[in-house]
């Protein structure tokens, strides 16, 4: 697939206005899990089939947040973070999947997704929801995606570095997604919508056909949205600093790091990722981030995926790039403004 630069000014010319008005659902459902909200809508068949289904799909993401939350003691996950370190660990297959798949992306993204960053977010207080500067010191150690060894025939992980701790916050949410949405078509629901904090998945196509159509936020200006994502069967991620950040010297700093700095990212202000698979699209969304809008490109064109980015530029105006694969239709006013370069903000 060859991926070209989409200059912003000609998508605003061929951008016809897209109204996302959201068709009504048989039955819908919201619930407070992975420190954020999830929706799941079905569109299709009775209300009763369409009620159990949901309930069935957020039960599976209800057992996967008790898997993988870093702030429950009785995780997998934080069995892992107190005991792999001294060997083999058994824990539940979706767990060995979900850091099986991490790696996958690890390698595919030169390490630029790494759940061994967990000191790190620890230090700056990411993961108990207030952040804040680590202060002076040195920064806390990243034993990198290499120290796990994960044995899947067997279901253990091991750590083969005393100081790796794993955090599944960077694709968690897409692989309970995925699980959510294989739940829902497993009971037979063939037109779903799943929401899990932003990231979403959909199943088969809306009521009526055609594409579903998924809003961008605007990574800086609350209320205003980027534009609309048109996909049909699909996921869609996006990673900023638009949520989880704190301010140090006067600049943003937000949850995603570096491995390579210790430091959190900021080659990009916002990706958005649309990938078959919920995981992937998760994965590296967080990825992006780290790897600024070229690599990313690169890494999107490898797994097959689209996305949406958005770079700071130098007089600290944002730019948007959009992969030519992407069905994006931009909110005209916004999108010029942003990639207005006569006016610096
Ligand atoms: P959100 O959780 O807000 O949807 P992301 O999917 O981008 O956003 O995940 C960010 C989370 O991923 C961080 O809070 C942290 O737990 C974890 N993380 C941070 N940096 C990395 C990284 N380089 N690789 C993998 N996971 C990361
Ligand atoms: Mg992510």
């Amino acid at each position: 697939m060859i991926l070209k630069s989409i200059l912003i000014w000609v998508l605003v010319l061929v951008a016809l206005p897209v109204e996302a008005v959201p068709p009504t659902p048989v039955a819908v459902s919201r619930e407070y899990l992975m420190g954020t909200f999830a929706e799941v809508r079905v569109y299709d068949g009775d209300e009763v089939g369409a009620r159990q289904a949901i309930e069935a799909a957020l039960a599976e993401m209800r057992a996967l947040d008790r898997l993988m939350a870093v702030q429950r003691s009785d995780s997998d996950v934080s069995r892992l973070n107190r005991e792999a370190a001294r060997g083999p660990v058994r824990v539940d297959p979706r767990v060995v999947q979900v850091l099986a798949r991490s790696v996958e992306v690890s390698r595919a993204t030169a390490g630029a997704f790494d759940v061994t960053v967990l000191p790190v977010v620890r230090a700056w207080g990411f993961t108990d929801g207030h952040p804040h500067p680590p202060g002076p010191g040195p920064i806390p150690r990243i034993a990198g995606w290499r120290s796990l060894r994960i044995d899947a025939d067997a279901g253990t992980v091991a750590f083969t570095d005393a100081a790796a701790q794993v955090d599944l916050g960077g694709i968690g949410k897409g692989y309970a997604l995925d699980r959510a949405r294989d739940v829902l078509r497993g009971r037979g629901v063939r037109s779903a919508w799943l929401d899990l904090g932003g990231n979403i998945a959909t199943l088969g196509a809306p009521p009526g056909g055609g594409p579903w159509r998924i809003a961008v936020r605007h990574p800086r200006h609350d209320g205003d949205r980027l534009g609309v994502v048109a996909m049909g069967e699909a996921s869609v991620s996006t990673s900023s600093d638009a949520e989880q950040y704190t301010m140090e010297d006067g600049k943003r700093r937000g949850h995603i790091i570096d491995p390579r700095s210790g430091r959190p990212a900021d080659a990009l202000v916002s990706a958005t990722v649309v990938a078959a698979s919920a995981t992937t699209a998760d994965a590296l969304s967080t990825a992006a981030v780290v790897l600024g809008q070229a690599r990313a490109r690169e890494a999107l064109a490898h797994a097959g995926a689209d996305g949406l980015l958005v770079a700071p530029a130098p007089d600290g105006s944002l730019r948007l790039h959009a992969t030519a694969g992407l069905d994006f239709h931009a909110d005209n006013a916004v999108v010029a403004a942003m990639n207005d370069t006569r006016r610096p903000r």
